[in-house]
């Protein structure tokens, strides 16, 4: 992805005055049993985006999806419970449409009046939404005079509302607010990263950071491995992990990413001492460890203290830190620890000036867990996009509205 440039679309300078605006939003919201959403955080992050172009007289019509339907109306999967909240938080009427190009929609979207808010039922609904179709993306478009891209968590995918559809507006699309900040922040760390800079991956398996990490080679100053994917480094430097969790065909490519770091003078930090357990659960038994030297019986489940420590330093001096992935298995209140210390040192990190940006379900729900959000400079909400961005990939949906 390269740097962000002059096409870098943003809101900031738009005239919406009497324009029908369609937001691509990401209203993909945890629902509990009874339908209630359990957590709001992405439709109170859409609302500046839609109070932007409210509040310049414009009106909006948003678009979104919701789950994984299989391609037809399921009740389930509904948007319907997203329209009292969203009433709510921007204190105004939502008109919801259910038939996306029945003539109730389009009356509605030409009789628009400034200020009023229309919302779209789940796109996934249609099959052609997530294969790309041109013909739908241009009825879609036919709605609306200008189009925002505000979903960074679907901007990997190349489907109609996020990718396609933006070929209808030559000249007049752009990034919403939350995207662009998005962007901004991990271009922060690809492109403008004060050195040192420092990069902590985890998680299970390196098999899924295996491109992350051979794109951040070139960028970073210390690479700080942990999770059950460090076994793999670990086995890769002839250590005995025991039963922790090894990926054998990927030791080969751990050997060769060891060596372009060294070509490249990025430093390796790998866990040294470990959280070992006999069982993966809770109730297992749990002691210390060398992390080199575990017994067969035995598998590692978090990184030991003198890791901690060690990482921490590292953390401490650094710059700028991306951390993605937890560094054990965080979930199992034994094997907590070593997270929490991670969490707590690029916190602190920040607090001395550092810019952090945090990334990925686990370690964002891990910063979240112990209050942390507020004391670490940027939280990615992306998931899959942003670790494809980090990946180096294009996002479709953000090279549709950079390319005319
Ligand atoms: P990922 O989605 O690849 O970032 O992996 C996150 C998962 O890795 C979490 O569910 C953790 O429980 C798991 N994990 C972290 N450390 C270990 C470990 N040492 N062994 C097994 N799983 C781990």
């Amino acid at each position: 992805m390269p740097k962000l440039n002059e096409n870098f679309r943003t809101i900031d300078n738009v005239n919406f005055k009497d324009k029908k605006v369609l937001i691509r939003v990401d209203f993909n919201v945890p629902l509990d049993q009874n339908r209630q959403i359990s957590d709001d955080t992405r439709i109170r992050e859409s609302i500046p985006t839609i109070q932007k172009v409210l509040n310049a007289g414009g009106t909006v019509i948003l678009m979104s999806h919701l789950g994984r339907p299989k391609g037809g109306y399921e009740q389930d999967y509904s948007l319907t419970p997203i329209v009292p909240r969203l009433s709510k938080l921007l204190g105004r009427n939502i008109i919801f449409t259910r038939d996306l190009f029945g003539q109730k929609t389009f009356d509605v979207c030409n009789n628009l009046k400034s200020g009023d808010v229309v919302l779209l039922e789940n796109l996934r609904f249609y099959p052609e939404e997530e294969k790309g179709d041109k013909k739908f993306a241009k009825q879609l478009a036919s709605l609306g005079d200008i189009y925002i891209n505000d979903a960074f968590a679907t901007a990997h995918r190349k489907h109609a509302s996020t990718a396609t559809i933006a070929e209808f507006f030559p000249g007049n699309k752009y990034f919403g607010l939350l995207l662009a900040s998005e962007l901004r922040n991990l271009n922060k760390i690809l492109h403008e990263a004060k050195p040192p800079f420092t990069a902590i991956i985890g998680g299970a398996k390196v098999s899924t950071k295996i491109s992350i990490i051979r794109n951040l080679i070139s960028k970073v100053d210390n690479l700080i491995i942990g999770g059950g994917m460090a076994f793999t480094f670990i086995k890769a430097f002839g250590g005995e992990v025991g039963g922790s969790l090894v990926e054998t065909d990927r030791i080969q490519d751990v050997k060769d990413m060891v060596q372009e770091m060294m070509l490249k003078g990025v430093n390796l930090y790998i866990p040294t001492d470990a959280i070992i357990a006999d069982g993966f659960s809770d109730e297992a038994n749990f002691k210390e460890s060398q992390a080199d030297d575990i017994n067969s019986d035995w598998m590692g489940l978090d990184i030991g203290k003198k890791t901690c420590r060690r990482f921490a330093e590292i953390i401490n001096k650094s710059e700028t830190i991306l951390w993605n992935g937890p560094m054990g298995v965080f979930e199992l209140p034994n094997f907590k620890q070593g997270t929490k210390a991670i969490a707590i040192a690029v916190a602190s990190a920040t607090i001395s000036g550092s810019f952090s940006l945090v990334g990925g379900g686990d370690s964002v729900a891990a910063i979240n867990m112990y209050n942390l959000a507020d004391q670490i400079s940027y939280v990615s909400t992306g998931g899959g996009a942003m670790l494809e961005y980090i990946e180096g990939r294009e996002l479709p949906g953000v090279a549709a509205i950079m390319n005319d």
